[in-house]
């Protein structure tokens, strides 16, 4: 078969391994005229891109607008059009637990993982985090279930996935240049359950944009058949089982990880697992979210990276318990509101701590707190924030803004806050 891989990325280029491995005809095709390429398969990197007729099969990856003129030619006439997760996915035969939401994606399918391998599974983690899912077809016999992350950019581009049991955790405003409105963005989220069927268990929150058909296994965080959380307490139920555990015993800061964590342990349950078989007592959080590094003095310094909308840093600001020095900044997204953070701010951060491309602009949403600093750099919000801190503070980066200001990605501004922190000389 003559296929196209559209977008050498991750996903891309894992989709064009599968299809190289399994004898088809490929061709990579990028816009980026130094695109990367991983196969020897032939290429067109730029804009001249052989016409769409000339392939039997497209593959999308999910960093390519499914709009191109390109891309509507060949559905026009006809040629097979989907995206690598869709047909990924459609060659596993292991369950496929399935992760979606704007903010939790990653870290509750690594909680999945941990859980399933604490009872014992053997559990692939991928998608649109690490692996992509096309480097499990041909491995899938190693493994007993897969954990996949799934994004709204991969849900709009496959023609065909159906998980076994699925989560979709939350829904807040993030993408909306390449979704344009909450509408179309909650319809894409939504398509993760658009295949499942009466059997398979979906989980979502208490937000009635997310819901299923009434005709599906619903399980609600928020809700007793699902997940409640009190201050003591984090309860899970099923319609044959029951759990509650103490809040105290999963080792993560801020509640939205239990919710976390009861999805992850209620995606464990819908494949059969007990409720009492997961473990929840030797969690470890994901790097760069809510990650503590270091108590240096009394001191507590927590990485949250990851924290790139305003949603992210409000569940890290209710999580950190006790006074905070709070260091937000980076490249802000369009539309965000930062005067949403005021109230937590006001009742939570000592210091507030602004920096980069976008810092005067969260200066001004949040003009009102008393302690608001402005300065050019993480590097110089690091220094303060050092000099403000006493005993028992928490310095908390979490950004509420991307990192592509002055970072490659939010890996590489929290290795570079870890840095910082790891040289800090104790007095
Ligand atoms: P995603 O993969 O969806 O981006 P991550 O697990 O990487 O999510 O976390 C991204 C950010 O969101 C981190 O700052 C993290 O602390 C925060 N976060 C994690 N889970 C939730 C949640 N359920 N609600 C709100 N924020 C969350």
């Amino acid at each position: 078969m003559k296929v196209a891989i559209v977008g050498m990325g991750i996903s891309g280029q894992g989709a064009a391994r599968l299809a190289s491995a399994q004898g088809h005809d490929v061709t990579l095709l990028d816009s980026n005229p130094s695109a990367q390429r991983t196969t020897d398969a032939q290429a067109f990197f730029g804009s001249d891109w052989p016409s769409p007729t000339h392939f039997d099969r497209i593959i999308l990856s999910p960093g390519v607008p499914p709009h191109l003129n390109w891309i509507k030619k060949a559905k026009e006439a006809d040629v097979e059009v989907d995206g690598e997760l869709s047909i990924a996915a459609q060659q596993i035969k292991i369950p496929i637990l399935a992760i979606t939401g704007t903010n939790g994606k990653s870290s509750t399918a690594h909680y999945t993982q941990q859980l399933l391998q604490s009872a014992g599974k053997k559990a692939f983690l991928g998608g649109n985090f690490g692996i992509p899912l096309s480097d499990l077809v041909l491995l899938q016999d190693e493994f007993d279930v897969a954990v996949v992350e799934v994004s709204s950019y991969q849900l709009e581009g496959a023609q065909y996935f159906k998980p076994t049991a699925c989560a979709l955790l939350n829904l807040t405003p993030d993408h909306l240049a390449r979704h344009l409105n909450m509408e179309t963005y909650a319809a894409c989220k939504r398509r993760i359950f658009e295949h499942c069927t009466i059997e398979d268990v979906v989980i979502t929150n208490t937000d009635e944009r997310l819901f299923p058909s009434p005709n599906h296994r619903h399980w609600i965080l928020g809700q007793d058949l699902g997940a409640t959380l009190t201050k003591e307490h984090l309860t899970l139920k099923s319609e044959i089982d029951q759990r509650q555990m103490n809040c105290t015993d999963v080792p993560l800061i801020g509640a939205h990880n239990y919710w976390n964590v009861a999805a992850a342990a209620l995606l464990c349950h819908a494949i059969g697992i007990p409720l009492a078989d997961c473990d929840v007592t030797r969690l470890q959080p994901l790097e760069h979210r809510l990650e503590p590094i270091r108590n240096l003095n009394g001191v507590q310094w927590v990485n949250d990276s990851k924290a790139t909308n305003v949603e992210a840093t409000e569940a890290a600001l209710n999580g950190v318990s006790g006074p905070q020095i709070v260091l937000l900044g980076g490249a802000g997204k369009n539309g965000a509101d930062y005067a949403q953070l005021l109230p937590l701010l006001t009742e939570k951060a000592r210091h507030v701590i602004c920096f980069g491309q976008s810092g005067q602009e969260i200066v001004n949403g949040i003009a009102a707190h008393p302690n608001c600093h402005l300065v050019q750099t993480l590097d110089a919000a690091m220094q303060l924030a050092h000099r403000l801190s006493s005993r028992t503070d928490t310095v908390l980066l979490s950004p509420a803004c991307a990192s592509f200001d002055a970072f490659n990605n939010f890996e590489h501004r929290g290795q570079t806050f870890r840095d910082f922190v790891l040289q800090l000389e104790a007095s």
